[in-house]
């Protein structure tokens, strides 16, 4: 008996259903949002941002409403961790609403959220953001000297920042400290942040600088290989290599002396592509596939447009159709323009 006509139809173009997984063409589930809530900061630091910023108009950042419906969107569809970022995230006003808004999604799709901060404002938030639901969070600290760490910041003081950090570990958030390496600036201070981690049971993550927007400075001469730190460090320590658990840039190894875990995220000298399950939201709703490409999916058009969260659901899954198998960095051309233009602060680290 011949088919039915119907069956020699081609299939109906309907969209996958709401709520089925976001997978890219390379079959990566995207599991991670990060979300960028202000590009504006309190700090300077050399390696992100040039002294004179101009920030973004108001009208142009998405308000928590927004922000909301589209994390909402992306942990029906699969997110599981969230992590709030910027700029500096605990200056924008009132974000303590918007991380307990967030926070009503713990343990009903979501599993973390968490947050990227410079600390400064930490000490008078961290017990908020616990009862938020927050458990973990991200601080940057790139050196213990006070000078020092007024000359990479510009604008911050070290206090502050210690302040935050007991101020987290007291609420009960476990700390991770984020330093960025730089030649000829915190070299030295490699040994006594592995102390100060230790001491304080927080884990210790190094970032080699990455060529994101102009700071008004040569970045190059900053440049320090964490392939070089490794080196050093493992004539004095026993570095032993533990397995990737994170899906992340981060490759950690114990410091068999110590019992400390130290992570390295090295985007120049390792690609780290491979198993990226992350995307990155902006303060004005562009989603970035990848960090280090320029490629954008504009959804605050689309939140703004409709309050269909069908529309949405499309609109995230032809965004998802573009995530590209990798990022083209290079730093080593002395001069060069920054690989992609938009500063670290736009894009959300
Ligand atoms: N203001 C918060 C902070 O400093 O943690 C969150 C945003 S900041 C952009 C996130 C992280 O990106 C920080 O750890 C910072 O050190 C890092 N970062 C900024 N610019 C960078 C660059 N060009 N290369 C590597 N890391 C960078
Ligand atoms: Fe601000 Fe963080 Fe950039 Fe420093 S790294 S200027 S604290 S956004």
């Amino acid at each position: 008996m011949p088919p039915p006509a119907a069956q020699t139809l081609p299939p109906p173009a309907v969209p996958p259903p709401a709520g089925s997984p976001l997978v890219d063409p390379f079959g990566r589930a995207i599991t991670y949002l990060r979300v960028s809530v202000t590009d504006r900061c309190d700090f300077r630091c050399i390696y992100c941002m040039s002294e004179n910023m101009t920030f973004l108009p108001r009208a142009e950042v998405l308000s928590f409403e927004e922000i909301d419906r589209l994390a909402s969107a992306f942990i029906r569809r699969g997110t599981r961790k969230l992590r709030l970022t910027g700029g500096e995230p605990l200056v924008r006003r009132g974000i303590l609403d918007l991380v307990r808004r967030l926070g009503r999604h713990l343990g009903n799709g979501l599993d973390e959220l968490t947050l990227t901060s410079n600390g400064s404002q930490l000490a008078g938030m961290a017990a908020d953001l616990a009862a938020a639901g927050v458990r973990r969070i991200n601080i940057s600290l790139d050196t213990l000297d006070p000078d020092d760490f007024a000359r990479v910041t510009r604008w911050g003081r070290l206090h502050q920042v210690l302040e935050g950090i007991a101020a987290a570990s007291a609420a009960g958030l476990h700390v991770k400290l984020n330093m960025v390496a730089l030649a000829g600036i915190n070299e030295a201070q490699i040994e006594p942040m592995l102390a100060f981690a230790a001491a304080g049971g927080h884990d210790l993550v190094m970032i080699e600088t990455m060529p994101l927007g102009e700071i008004g400075g040569d970045r190059v001469d900053h440049y320090l290989p964490l392939s070089r730190v490794r080196e050093r460090l493992a004539t004095r320590w026993t570095l032993i290599d533990l397995p990737d658990q994170t899906g992340g840039p981060a490759r950690y190894v114990r410091i068999a002396e110590t019992g400390q875990r130290l992570g390295f995220i090295t985007p120049l000298t390792h690609n780290f592509c491979e198993g990226c399950n992350r995307v990155r939201l902006t303060a004005t709703g562009q989603l970035y596939m990848c960090l280090g490409q320029d490629d954008v999916a504009d959804l605050r058009r689309v939140v703004r447009a409709t309050a269909d969260d069908g529309a949405l659901d499309a609109a995230l899954d032809e965004a998802i159709s573009r995530k590209p198998r990798g990022h083209d960095f290079v730093i080593d051309r002395r001069g060069a323009a920054p690989a992609v233009r938009r500063h670290m602060s736009v894009t959300g680290g």
